[in-house]
C-alpha cells in the first residue's frame, strides 16, 4: 500500500463479481476489471470506459459488503460495485476523497425534517385517517417542495389538457394588470404566476407552490373582469389555504406517503401519480366555502361585486353535459355557495379592474397576432 506507483489489479480473469460498472447513462451492467494507474480505469474486454481521477471518486450508498463508488466528474448515476475486499481496500487507499459525499448539515437537517414529517404522517393516518392527516400534513411540507410538486403537476397537465400557454402581448398585459391587483388585495408579497392555457375546458386551477391556470375556455364564457377576477381570487384563495397541497396529499394518498417515507417525492413515479390526481380531485365543501370567503374579501376589498363569480360558474355549469374536467368537479358549486356569494355582493364602489380595451385584449389572448 505504500507502494503509489502504477500497478495493475489483477491482470487476469476476475472472479464472477468481481467488480461490476454502470455507465450512467445506460442500464447496461458491465462485468469489468479495473486497472490502479494514475487514475483509476474501468475496462471491459480490454477496452476503456472510463477512467475516473481517484480525487473524484466518492462512496456511493450502498449494500453491506460491497463497495459502491461514483464519480464527481462522471455521469452523476454511474456506479461501480467493487466485491473484491483486498481490491477495495486498496482503492481506499488511494481516494482522498471517498467520504466527502457523507451527509453535509444541511442535508442532516433534511433529513431530519422529512423523517419527522414522514413519522407524523404515518402516526396521524392512523390516528385520524386520510383526510385529516392531510391536512395536518399540508402545513409540514416545504414551500420550495410545494413548488416542485407544481413544476411537477404542470407537466402532467400539458399531457393532459395538451393546452400551449396564451401569450398575446396586448392580453398579457391586461392578464397581469389584473392578477396584480387581485394579488395585492389579496395581502401576496409577489403577484402570484399565473398563465392562461388554450383550452376549451372551462376550468381554472391553482397548483401546490401557488401557479395559477386559467383556462381559456373559463375566460371565452365570461362577460366582465369580475367574473374572472372573482374565480382568480377564489383560486388565491385555495392557494393561502394550501388546499391544493392538502388535496394532493389526500388524493395521492399512499404513494404520497410511502414516497415521503423514503425521501422520494420530487420527480418520482408517487409524484407523479398525486399531481395527476390534483386534475380530477375536489375540493370539500368547507375548503370552497373558505375559498369564497377569500375571494369575497378580496372583491371588497377592490370595491367589486361578488355575485359575477357564481354568475360564471353558474353559467358554465349549468348546461353543461360533461362535467367532469370543468370548474364544477373540482370546486363543486351548491346553491349554499351561490346564495353566499349574492348575498356579499356589493354595489361597485371602486374602478373598473380593466378598461373595456384591456377587457377586449384579454378576451383575445389565446388569439394569435393580437
Ligand atoms: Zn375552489
Amino acid at each position: 500500500m505504500a507502494d503509489r506507483g502504477p500497478e495493475t489489479i489483477p491482470a487476469g480473469p476476475q472472479p464472477e463479481g468481481a467488480s461490476i460498472f454502470y455507465d450512467g447513462t445506460s442500464s447496461r451492467r458491465h462485468q469489468v476489471q479495473l486497472a490502479l494507474k494514475d487514475g483509476l480505469e474501468i475496462i471491459e474486454n480490454g477496452t476503456t470506459l472510463a477512467t475516473w481521477p481517484f480525487a473524484d471518486i466518492r462512496r456511493a450508498d450502498g449494500v453491506a459488503g460491497i463497495l459502491r463508488l461514483s464519480c464527481v466528474t462522471a455521469p452523476s448515476l454511474a456506479r461501480l460495485e467493487v466485491r473484491d475486499s483486498a481490491l477495495g481496500a486498496v482503492l481506499i487507499s488511494r481516494c482522498p476523497h471517498l467520504n466527502d459525499n457523507a451527509v453535509g448539515r444541511r442535508g442532516v437537517a433534511t433529513i431530519v425534517g422529512w423523517s419527522v414529517a414522514a413519522t407524523v404522517s404515518i402516526v396521524a393516518v392512523i390516528w385520524f385517517g386520510l383526510p385529516l392527516a392531510a391536512d395536518r400534513l399540508a402545513p409540514l411540507v416545504p414551500s420550495a417542495l410545494e413548488r416542485r410538486i407544481g413544476d411537477a403537476a404542470e407537466g402532467q397537465m400539458g399531457a393532459m389538457f395538451g393546452g400551449k400557454t396564451c401569450s398575446s402581448a396586448v392580453g398579457s398585459l391586461a392578464f397581469n394588470k389584473l392578477m396584480k391587483k387581485i394579488s395585492t388585495a389579496a395581502g401576496f408579497d409577489t403577484p402570484v404566476r399565473a398563465t392562461v392555457l388554450n383550452t376549451p375546458v372551462p376550468n381554472a386551477f391553482a397548483l401546490p407552490g401557488g401557479k395559477v391556470y386559467l383556462f381559456n375556455g373559463l375566460l371565452a364564457r365570461a362577460n366582465d373582469p369580475d367574473e374572472i377576477a372573482g374565480v382568480l381570487a377564489h383560486e388565491l384563495g385555495h392557494v393561502s389555504h394550501r388546499d391544493n397541497t392538502r388535496n394532493m396529499i389526500y388524493s395521492g394518498g399512499t404513494s404520497f406517503l410511502i414516497g415521503l417515507l423514503f425521501g422520494d417525492v420530487t420527480g418520482s413515479g408517487a409524484l407523479i401519480f398525486a399531481s395527476r390526481s390534483l386534475f380530477t380531485a375536489s375540493y370539500s365543501r368547507e375548503a370552497e366555502q373558505n375559498a369564497d370567503n377569500f375571494s369575497i374579501e378580496v372583491m371588497h376589498q377592490l370595491g367589486r361585486p361578488t355575485k359575477p363569480m357564481g354568475d360564471l360558474i353558474f353559467r358554465v355549469t349549468g348546461n353543461q353535459g360533461d362535467n367532469t374536467l370543468s370548474i364544477l368537479a373540482n370546486h363543486p358549486l351548491t346553491e349554499d355557495r351561490l346564495k353566499h356569494l349574492s348575498d356579499e355582493n356589493r354595489p361597485a364602489s371602486g374602478p373598473p379592474l380593466l378598461s373595456e380595451l384591456e377587457w377586449t385584449s384579454l378576451k383575445a389572448i389565446c388569439k394569435s397576432g393580437s
